[in-house]
């Protein structure tokens, strides 16, 4: 990535950082942050409250000055470049529309600052209500339309002068769930139909794994990992990431000596497991094996040895389409999430109280170090 940069960057952070305030009230937001994001991607920064995530996007918008490292838009070092000259508009949380101005006013309203022709801004104000299906409501002022109707004028007003990128920050927490996931995928639909490379903050894992072409996952100013949203989930970097990208349980194991069947693992409470990994694990060192809660069955208690741990079930979690179960292990090491898909013809037959057995497919887990 320190090399020459290729066509389809449309950005390039290279050893970005931002530090506020000074001597012990020093805070490191951003931490020597290096990352390309192409041309035409839906790239997602996620991380929890605090990771850094907004200042980022304030860095690449211009709304703040790097303390050290260099942004690049399509190759140019845009350090001196304002916010409104640069190609590159934001969608901000709260939308910032203009209540006394009409749907079409807002969405033209760039424009009119770009002294483009009368004309050409008709025409484009009515080519974006038509992309953000709100032809309807043109003469209407923005204070008396609904939540998602403003989400809606907001990404037209930010697409009407046709920037290279355009930044989203939080853009759908103020949306209920419904309408949250309807706009998740108008969201998504508007990037390929623009071709316009699109950053998107949230905190929001299950958001950020259904809309994204990539992910990086930020904790405390730095990224953990950068990645495909099946990347990020089926192989977490590390215990963060694990973590904090869907739900996870971490067994503890030790290496063993690897025999033909490759990394072998002595974990705890099931005993000799062969685990499919690249990395070499010593002998004797202590790892971390992820296993996603849909990666393991549960039956009522039985005696087959193979691959199985046991315990007894502490909460039963109906959700639609699943059922969770907490089940504590009886070898002491804690608690397991098991998730099991529903029929609907299917009666629960594993209940709270019940002791049960619980099997594990090596070969849909992970290891980590420990
Ligand atoms: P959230 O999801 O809560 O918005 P975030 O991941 O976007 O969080 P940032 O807002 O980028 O995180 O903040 C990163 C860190 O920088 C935090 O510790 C925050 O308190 C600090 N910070 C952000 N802006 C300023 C500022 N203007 N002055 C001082 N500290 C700041």
């Amino acid at each position: 990535m320190t090399g020459e940069i290729t066509p389809d960057v449309a950005i390039r952070l290279k050893k970005l950082t931002k530090t506020y305030g000074s001597g012990n009230g020093t805070v490191t937001a951003v931490k020597s942050t290096t990352l390309d994001i192409f041309k035409n991607e839906f790239f997602t920064l996620l991380g929890p409250s605090g990771c850094g995530k907004t200042t980022l996007l304030r860095l690449i918008g211009g709304f703040e000055y790097p303390t050290t490292g260099t942004i690049l838009l399509d190759g140019q070092d845009i350090a001196e470049v304002p916010p409104f000259r640069r190609p590159i508009n934001t969608v901000f949380q709260n939308y910032a529309l203009f209540p006394h101005m009409t749907v079409a006013e807002n969405i033209g309203f760039g424009l009119r600052m770009l002294k483009r022709p009368r004309d050409e801004i008709a025409a484009r104000v009515d080519e974006m209500l038509k992309l953000v299906r709100l032809e309807n409501l043109s003469g209407r002022r923005t204070g008396q339309i609904s939540g998602g109707q403003q989400q809606r004028v907001a990404l037209a007003r930010a697409l009407a002068s046709e920037p290279k990128v355009l930044l989203l920050d939080e853009s759908l927490s103020a949306l209920d769930y419904k309408l949250r996931k309807e706009m998740q995928m108008e969201l998504k639909s508007l990037q390929a139909a623009t071709g316009i490379t699109f950053i998107f903050v949230t905190h929001d894992q299950e958001e950020a794994l259904t809309m994204s072409d990539r992910v990086a996952v930020l904790s405390s100013g730095e990224i953990m990992q950068i990645g495909s949203p099946h990347e990020v989930y089926n192989r977490p970097a590390n215990r963060f990431v694990a973590n904090f990208v869907g739900e996870t349980n971490f067994l503890q194991g030790r290496g063993l000596n690897p025999d033909a069947r490759g990394t072998m693992i002595d974990l705890q409470g099931i005993g000799a497991v062969a685990i499919p990994t690249k990395d070499t694990v010593a002998p004797g060192a202590l790892v971390h094996i992820v296993v996603r809660p849909e990666h393991l069955r549960i039956f009522p208690l039985s005696h087959e040895p193979a691959s199985q741990l046991t315990g007894s079930v502490k909460m039963v979690s109906f959700c639609g389409p699943e059922t969770q179960y907490t089940v504590e292990l009886s070898n002491g090491s804690g608690l397991l999430l098991v998730r099991k898909y529903n029929t609907p013809d299917e009666n629960p037959s594993i209940a709270i109280g019940d002791d049960v057995s619980v099997r594990f497919t090596p070969n849909t887990a992970q290891v980590l170090p420990g």
